[in-house]
């Protein structure tokens, strides 16, 4: 199936040529099975997570549908309508109609909330040939008269199960509500819980149903290992992790934003390259986060799970959960953004003890049981940590006689792989040899202390004022 080409797809030329200046050779296996179904105006329930191409997978039909039927749009109605749950993912998804769409003369906007709402208005006011939104941002928008769903033709529910989680499905049935009931459909989820279900009844007519790369593929390509290490000594077990040098881009979860910001402030003090990513950040911080990321310039983003929806980073080659999520599906979700588009990737767990039902009931999930890995032995806590703080003096910190990096030559002391940090009290499985050093001597040489490898100036992607905004 994947060796089928877009030709045999029988898509536009316009849009071939846009698909070889991305380097795209062949469709992904969700592309060659839901895209003549699509072009045949067949409604969809593709059940898919992100890494499979699954936004080429409605982009490049949805285009050519449009293109190859040219009409004017009315005022403030957009022709096809996409639905996703975050800002992120929906500037990510506008970016990619806009790529796709390049040699072909559409009219595109994105509307999220957590922004000023005057450029979206404006975009909204032509009438639109493809919308991308988020749907608190665009309920908003249809209150106050500045868009009108009664003209989409081709409606397309993206992450349908992360709305549930965030809990958007009454405004996305709200949203669906606004639409005219002849239209074609796709719905688009990594999971079918029951609730999604229910919703694919109803909004789907008559659907072809695609199902790739199940849990399992993911799952089975990433490295993966859980290291049992309590709360307390977690900031240190990161630290010395890092080192290791087959580390080149790492996305490290906290459950909650304020353990975003502490990583990454303890990491920072260790002279790590580290940005946070998490809803209090503004749009800009957020974009300017992402862009050193993606540039290599920022060695570590922490993110909450929610923040790094849709981040779509190829490259990552570590995928660090500090914590355990509680929703087992997740951690599929999050370990699903390094091996990304048949890339190997490595995904390192931390686990206190009051988080082995969380172990557990991922475990259930994935049907497999994750290997015990020893941990490198912890670098010293940064000094900001709240146990550190709260009573201890403040202490300049000296100056290290040269800035820690990452890439520091192994020392000869100390064996490199999978160095027990501490006697195993859990250990069932042996080291794993995922290219952990232990590299404990790091701290006793100075470079423990805060020195601020000076970051290369990001480069700011900028979306030429197109509107952004959250919901
Ligand atoms: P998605 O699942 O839509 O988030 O896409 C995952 C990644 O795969 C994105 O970086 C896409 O640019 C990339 N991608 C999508 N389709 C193809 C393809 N046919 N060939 C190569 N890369 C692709």
């Amino acid at each position: 199936m994947t060796s089928r080409s877009f030709a045999t797809l029988r898509l536009a030329e316009p849009i071939q040529r846009a698909l070889i200046a991305r380097g795209y050779a062949a469709p992904t296996p969700i592309q060659a099975q839901a895209i003549p179904h699509l072009l045949a105006g067949r409604d969809l329930l593709g059940i898919a997570q992100t890494g499979t191409g699954k936004t080429a997978a409605f982009a490049l039909p949805i285009l050519q549908i449009l293109a190859s039927s040219p009409r004017r749009p009315a005022p403030r109605a957009p022709r096809a309508l996409v639905l996703t749950p975050t800002r992120e993912l929906a500037a990510q998804i506008e970016d990619s109609f806009s790529g796709y769409g390049q040699n072909l003369h559409l009219r595109l906007a994105v509307v999220f909330g957590g922004v000023g709402q005057d450029s979206q208005v404006r975009a909204l006011r032509p009438g639109l040939d493809v919308l991308v939104a988020t749907p608190g941002r665009l309920l908003d928008l249809i209150g106050q008269g500045h868009a009108d769903l009664r003209h989409v033709e081709i409606f397309v529910l993206d992450e349908a199960d992360r709305m549930l989680d965030m809990g958007f499905l009454p405004d996305v049935r709200r949203v669906i509500g606004q639409l005219p009931k002849n239209r074609q459909s796709l719905l688009f989820s990594a999971t079918m819980p029951s609730d999604i279900v229910q919703l694919a009844g109803t909004i789907l007519r008559d659907p072809v149903r695609v199902e790739v790369a199940p849990q399992a593929t993911t799952v089975e390509r990433v490295r993966q290992s859980v290291i049992l290490v309590e709360k307390p000594a977690k900031p240190g077990v990161l630290a010395a992790l890092l080192q290791d040098p087959s580390i080149t881009s790492a996305l490290v979860f906290t459950r909650t934003r304020h353990g975003a910001d502490r990583v990454a402030r303890g990491l920072r003090k260790q002279g790590i390259r580290v940005e946070a990513i998490h809803g209090d950040k503004s749009q800009s911080a957020r974009e300017r986060a992402l862009d050193g990321f993606r540039a290599g310039s920022i060695l570590v983003l922490v993110a909450t799970d929610i923040a790094a929806r849709g981040i779509d980073v190829p490259g990552i080659t570590h995928v660090i959960n500090y914590d355990l999520p509680n929703i087992p599906e997740s951690y599929v979700h999050r370990i699903g953004r390094t091996a990304r588009a048949g890339r190997e990737g490595t995904a390192i767990s931390f686990c206190g003890s009051d988080e082995r039902p969380y172990l557990r009931d991922i475990e259930k999930l994935i049907r497999c049981r994750i290997p015990v890995i020893p941990g490198p032995a912890p670098l010293k806590p940064p000094p900001e940590t709240k146990e550190r703080v709260a009573h201890a003096p403040a202490r300049p910190a000296p100056r290290p006689a040269h800035p820690p990096t990452r890439h520091q030559p192994h020392t000869s002391r100390g064996p490199r792989h999978g160095t027990p940090a501490r006697p195993q009290r859990h250990g069932h499985g042996p080291a794993h040899g995922h290219g952990t050093p232990a590299r404990q001597q790091r701290h006793d040489h100075g470079h423990g202390t805060p020195a601020r490898r000076p970051a290369h100036p990001p480069r700011h992607k900028g979306h030429g004022g197109r509107p952004h905004g959250h919901r």
